[in-house]
């Protein structure tokens, strides 16, 4: 059985209860690792030590903090295999998906935000020869760091590597389902030879151990990845406090294919946009809207193309689709596809469970494919958050906008066309914070990513966390002689 342990003012240590949760391996059901059930005298240890380490962590020059960074980044490409094991059995992801993706993208994001902090900048406003402005940008303090489960270390590190390379000092929790390779990183930071308390992991039930940062004076922010019923529990509680939130939440993201599209391109692509990580990443597209002309033609091919999928042990490379990652969302998933029957859907393919020889007691779903459901009803409306779509045909750009903009959720969408100028108008009136032309989640570090609406207040990437994890202060300096 492995322990993992709490990462706190540099030292791996027990939870002070001494109680355990179990760790689920979803691949085959089976408990294997015991995660910290911590308390709040854990977190409050963790926020003291957070404290005590400011002042240092926040002096240091900036070159200081980005080889420390790179440092880590170093450490996680070294461990690369050993980390994409551990997110894979955690998680229930294919092993390649963590072999190429999760893990160079941990690394990535402390490369990306130590050289940010070498080259970060502010302004300056000068007024006309009479004064001259200019803007300090200093860091927050102590700062709270929550990301869910779907991809653990990658977006992990995606909120830690920014708030680090600002100069605030961190506290962070993981999720309580996939804690495997926060646990690991911890090490990796010890190694790296990050000061103590600059960085602390706290591992936890969400609302014994989260909920602390949104309510302690203390914490002076809040950056939080995960459902937009916990983010709309944190607002409420960290916003009165005057808090600074990013809050990155559900979505239920439109795909909008236009007649006109590069066919080819675009299935291959849909059926990555669909069934990557078994539908599991918050940027999927699990409405797809296609124009009438090749309607038929979509359906006949991309059924075909799902059910080609393998479903299966993750380890192996032959496998597309993994388990999900947890019985209570396996259960989940299978109960939207039975409310999408009793909504009049026709499932085109998938639909069922999977028992895999030797992996009975896994989580396994098929690649779902629904079609006949009216736009309002829930399977459309609501985030499932598993390998499951539903398609629809479309008659006009009007009726394709309208659709893709009926949703409570605006986190990112989709659009094929060869059309340039459609393409532009489609996207600038899409309701998302980001949209993808004629690809899907094609990634620049650099560029602001967030939702609108249900699915997310503020910015993060590039200069938008690095502004995020800061306050500017303005100076005035009045250098006329009266
Ligand atoms: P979740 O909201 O249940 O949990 C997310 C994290 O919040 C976990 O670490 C959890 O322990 C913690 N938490 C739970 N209650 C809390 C509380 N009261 N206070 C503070 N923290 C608390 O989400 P999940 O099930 O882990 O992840 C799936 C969700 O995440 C989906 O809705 C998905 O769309 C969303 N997501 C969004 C993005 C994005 O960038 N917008 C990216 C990935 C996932």
């Amino acid at each position: 059985m492995k322990k993992i342990l709490n990462y706190i003012n540099g030292n791996l240590v027990e939870p002070s209860s001494g109680n355990f949760l179990d760790g689920y391996n979803p691949s085959n059901g089976e408990i294997y690792s015991k995660v910290p059930d911590s308390e709040v005298t854990d977190m409050h240890s963790a926020i003291q030590a957070a404290k005590s380490a400011f002042k240092e962590w926040s002096t240091k020059s900036n070159e200081e903090r980005h080889d420390v960074l790179m440092k880590i980044s170093d450490l996680i490409e070294k461990n690369h295999d050993r980390l994409a094991l551990a997110e894979s059995i955690d998680n229930g992801k294919p092993l390649w998906l963590a072999k190429r993706v999760d893990i160079p993208r941990a690394a990535s994001n402390f490369r990306f935000f130590a050289t940010a902090a070498m080259q970060f900048a502010s302004e300056s406003h000068s007024m006309n020869g009479k004064a001259i402005n200019y803007t300090l940008r200093k860091p927050l303090g102590v700062v709270g760091c929550i990301s869910p489960w779907n991809l653990p270390l990658y977006l992990f590190t995606w909120k830690i590597a920014p708030a680090l390379a600002c100069g605030n000092t961190v506290v962070a929790k993981p999720s309580e389902v996939t804690p495997m390779t926060a646990f690991l990183l911890a090490e990796i930071c010890i190694e790296a030879g990050l000061p103590p308390g600059v960085l602390n992991i706290v591992h936890g039930l969400g609302h014994k151990t989260g909920a602390i940062m949104s309510e302690h004076p203390d914490i002076k922010a809040v950056s939080f990845t995960g459902s937009t019923r916990v983010g709309k529990e944190i607002a409420k509680v960290a916003a009165p406090l005057f808090k600074k939130l990013s809050l990155e939440m559900g979505g239920k993201n439109p795909n909008v294919i236009f007649a006109d599209c590069n066919y080819d391109k675009m299935l291959k692509t849909t059926l990555r946009s669909s069934f990557a990580n078994q539908g599991q990443i918050c940027l999927c597209g699990s409405r797809i809207y296609v124009e009438r002309p090749i309607y038929d033609q979509f359906k006949k091919d991309f059924v075909e193309k799902a059910k080609q999928m393998k479903v299966g042990d993750p380890l192996k490379s032959d496998t597309k689709v993994g388990a999900v990652v947890s019985k209570v969302h396996f259960e989940k998933i299978l109960s939207y596809i039975e409310l999408a029957k009793e909504e009049g859907g026709t499932i085109l393919c998938g639909g069922h469970a999977v028992k895999p020889p030797g992996l009975e007691n896994g989580w396994y779903v098929e690649p779902t494919v629904i079609e006949g459901l009216a736009p309002d009803c829930r399977t459309n409306q609501e985030e499932i958050f598993g390998p499951v779509v539903s398609i629809m045909p479309f008659d006009s750009d009007e009726e394709a906008l309208q659709l893709a903009n009926n949703s409570k959720y605006g986190l990112s969408a989709t659009i094929w066309t060869e059309n340039l100028s459609r393409a532009h108008q489609i996207a600038e009136q899409i309701e998302a914070g980001i949209v993808w032309i004629n690809t899907w989640l094609l990634r620049d570090l650099r560029t602001p990513f967030g939702g609108v609406k249900d699915s997310g207040v503020g910015r993060e990437g590039g200069w938008e966390a690095m502004r995020f994890f800061t306050e500017p202060k303005n100076v005035c300096i009045d250098f006329t002689h009266g």
